[in-house]
């Protein structure tokens, strides 16, 4: 048994990195970048009008009231997409929409409701005193040229779709999805919507791992149910070491009479790099390598399972897509958290901010088999084995669960 920082350290060596690929913006959503994304050109792109209106020369409307209107005279039009070439001389004006081109000689927008409004009349009477760069949008005032505007890394959302477009990038290059198997072992687990008989249970531990892969952008190549059998494992686990970046059991790996995986794994020439790690739960973890193909087994309990995943196996994908490091925290215990003498030890938690401070509380349900301890869990809470017991007000790690927030 190695400890949870050695089996890191192990794992940390043998992460190898996905290439890349270039996707359409239109099919980019959860993508990670592999390049950073850079403002070709300044934004507002060009001087442009905030308001419909006319463009003016301030001076020309100094003194100008609804009692005293400034008369200018109209001598164009210039509208999103289509930008007036005239220059603005001493008295004269020129309507102006919203997001059209400010013209030459131009320094203020007058908004129509100031001024007598659009009609073919060529005089416009403008009724209040324009200050210099009034609803003009300044070329550059948002972003530089050259400025970096989402870094390599960066998981592409709503946000960052939008700022692509804006910003002219038709396609992006994005890390290519890991190709992942995920399996799971046990006479007794049966589909949820069949009937189970006595002695069965539902297998819950894909359904997670399937949402887990899909949450981090990786593709689900094979899935399967297998008995706890050699012949049907070793025929699943040759095909998925020949076509996945990652294979993910779940059960089987302990110490059973018909725990099978890791003989089949080693059967099959898997090199494996450690077997069982000082943690709680999910102690008999295994990690190995195959030519190709990262294999983690992590122990059935539904718990210990959704925990490996996010301790063990998101971290290896994030980074095999050159993700941002994902960071832990420490959080104020308002509650005691149960160590261990010689395992680290996990539990789903809840964390929250107050009084200015990271505060957390483990789920009270600990079992292993306890999924239940999950729902409404939006962290991971992880402690040092220790002799002392952490009590309340005491700091402990938590790692956020990416898709959560603090509540
Ligand atoms: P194992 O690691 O195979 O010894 O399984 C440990 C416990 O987890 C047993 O109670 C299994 O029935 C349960 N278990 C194994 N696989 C699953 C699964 N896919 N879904 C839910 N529970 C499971
Ligand atoms: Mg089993």
């Amino acid at each position: 048994m190695i400890s949870v920082k050695e089996a890191k350290s192990i794992i940390n060596q043998k992460i190898f990195r996905l290439g890349s690929e270039i996707v359409q913006l239109n099919n980019s959503t959860q993508r990670l970048l592999s390049e950073d994304i850079i403002a070709k050109f300044p934004s507002p792109h060009f001087n442009n009008s905030a308001m419909d209106g006319f463009a003016v020369r301030s001076l020309d409307t100094i003194g100008a009231s609804k009692e005293n209107p400034v008369t200018l005279k109209n001598i164009g039009i210039s509208s999103a997409g289509i930008p007036s070439n005239l220059v603005l001389n001493k008295g004269e004006c020129i309507q102006c929409m919203t997001g059209a081109k400010i013209p030459s000689g131009s320094d203020a927008i007058v908004i129509v409701e100031d001024t007598t409004g659009f009609s073919d009349n060529p005089n416009v009477k403008i009724m209040i005193e324009a200050l210099p760069e009034s609803h003009i949008r300044k070329k550059g005032e948002e972003i530089k040229k050259g400025d970096i505007l989402i870094n390599k890394g960066t998981r592409i959302k709503p946000s960052e779709i939008g700022i692509c477009a804006t910003f002219g990038y038709g396609e992006l290059k994005v890390s290519k999805k890991p190709k992942i198997a995920i399996f799971g072992t046990g006479n007794e687990l049966v589909e949820p919507g069949k009937n189970i008989k006595e002695g069965e249970i539902y297998n819950s531990n894909l359904y997670v791992f399937s949402d887990l892969v899909k949450k981090i952008g990786g593709s689900v190549l094979m899935k399967d149910v297998l008995k706890d059998d050699k012949e049907h494992l070793e025929s699943f686990l040759s095909e998925a070491m020949e076509s996945c970046d990652l294979v993910i059991s779940s059960g089987g790996v302990s110490m059973g009479r018909f725990d099978y995986v890791r003989d089949v794994f080693l059967d099959l020439g898997v090199e494996e790099h450690f077997w069982k790690v000082a943690q709680k739960p999910g102690k008999p973890l295994f990690f190995g390598t195959g030519d190709k193909t990262l294999i983690f087994g992590l122990p059935g309990n539904p718990v210990s399972s959704y925990i490996g995943f996010m301790v063990w196996v998101w971290p290896v994908l994030n980074e095999m897509m050159g993700g941002n490091r994902i960071k832990s925290f420490k959080a104020e215990l308002t509650e005691p958290f149960p160590l261990e003498k010689i395992k680290y030890r996990y539990l789903f938690g809840k964390a929250w901010v107050e009084d200015g401070k990271v505060r957390c509380k483990p789920s009270k349900k600990s079992g292993s088999h306890m999924l239940t301890s999950s729902l409404n869990a939006n962290c991971i809470l992880g402690a040092e084995p220790s002799g002392r017991q952490l009590n309340s007000g005491d700091l402990i790690d938590i790692n956020l669960l990416p898709w959560e927030t603090m509540k």
